[in-house]
């Protein structure tokens, strides 16, 4: 019997909750000083501890990985803790989804490459921060959870960031500046089906960011004579259901990514992704990024969210999705078509 097995952070519990109500074994990589937390939970059989999430690539672990037979479930920790080029060269296990498209999560340029393929019209970007000339959000490098992001109208406020984070000495080329899009930020958590050849939209979320998110709970005149620099670090995700006359470019959006995706990074979207953006004045959805895996606001819905309630009769988590695609695979002998 395989197993489900995942790194213990970002939804872990969510993953080998789903693992389990499938009827998997699960296997937690934990490090030595987050084990208090995981032990209070029942659904996890098999504990890996290291001491850093990276040693997961060393070979006596790998080898407790292979001996359980384990399917291995990435997220975010995955590509922030481990890197890309450790999972795409040394992390010898099979993992579900398409190891390869991590990358282009990752990378700036190829992120945007795939978001234009797939009519997935990202804000305008600027190479220069000399041409800023409306507002714009600068992001760092290996920014993570919004943390190291800032605001700019123009060269002298770009520089003026800058130095307020002690970045004044980074390479221009490393950061990436955007048109800033005011509305409704939304996050749209998919599952693309490669056995079912369907895409579906298993819940959506908006985050909950500190300190932007409190702007608006003071008046004007404080925000003026004060001189507040907001920040965009995740705190924490709201659910949200959509007006159910937007809903059907939400699916467009998703077929449509995992059309693109086929085509330039073969094999493909296997299973959970995430369209990042925002509603602009006009309704209109401008995205800013995507996720080619899990993503941790699916943590709202552990039971189920008002879309899976939908087209499920029983609740459905995207880590329950998740194992459901797995035991599919292996029912009908394509395994292999799920993993890389
Ligand atoms: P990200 O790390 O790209 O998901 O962005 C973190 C947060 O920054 C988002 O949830 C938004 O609040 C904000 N953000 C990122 N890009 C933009 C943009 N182009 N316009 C407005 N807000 C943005």
């Amino acid at each position: 019997m395989k197993s489900i097995a995942t790194l213990g952070s970002h939804c872990a519990l969510q993953v080998l909750k789903g693992a389990k109500d499938e009827g998997f074994q699960t296997v937690l990589i934990c490090e030595k000083n987050r084990l208090p937390l995981y032990n209070r939970f029942k659904m996890i059989d098999q504990i890996i501890v290291v001491n850093k999430f990276s040693e997961i690539v060393k070979k006596e672990n790998l080898d407790k990985l292979n001996e359980f037979d384990s399917i291995l479930i990435p997220h975010g920790t995955l590509i922030s803790e481990v890197g890309i080029k450790a999972t795409e060269n040394e992390l010898k296990v099979p993992i579900f989804g398409n190891r390869n498209i991590l990358r282009w999560e990752a990378e700036r340029e190829l992120k945007e490459e795939l978001m234009i393929k797939a009519e997935l019209n990202p804000p305008n970007s600027i190479s220069d921060p000399k041409d800023i000339n409306k507002l714009s959000i600068v992001k760092l490098p290996g920014a993570a959870g919004g943390k190291g992001y800032f605001l700019a109208n123009d060269f002298d406020s770009f520089n003026k960031g800058l130095e307020k984070l002690g970045k004044k000495d980074i390479p221009k080329e490393d950061l990436y500046i955007q048109d800033y899009i005011i509305g409704v930020p939304v996050y749209f958590h998919y599952f693309y089906s490669i056995l079912t050849n369907e895409v579906e939209l298993l819940g959506i979320d908006r985050r909950y960011e500190t300190s932007i998110d409190g702007f608006g709970r003071l008046p004007s005149e404080i925000q003026s004579e004060n001189n507040f620099d907001p920040s965009y670090i995740v705190v924490g995700n709201q659910p949200l259901v959509l007006r159910e006359s937007l809903l059907e470019e939400v699916y467009k959006m998703g077929e449509r990514f995992v059309k693109a995706a086929e085509k330039i990074v073969p094999p493909g979207m296997i299973g959970p992704f995430c369209i990042e953006g925002i509603y602009d004045q006009d309704a209109k959805f401008i995205p800013f990024e995507f996720s080619a895996r899990i993503v941790a606001g699916t943590n709202l819905f552990v039971n189920g969210s008002p879309y899976t309630d939908l087209t499920y009769d029983k609740p459905v988590s995207m880590g329950r999705r998740i194992s459901m695609e797995i035991k599919d695979a292996v029912k009908k002998g394509k395994i292999e078509s799920v993993t890389t």
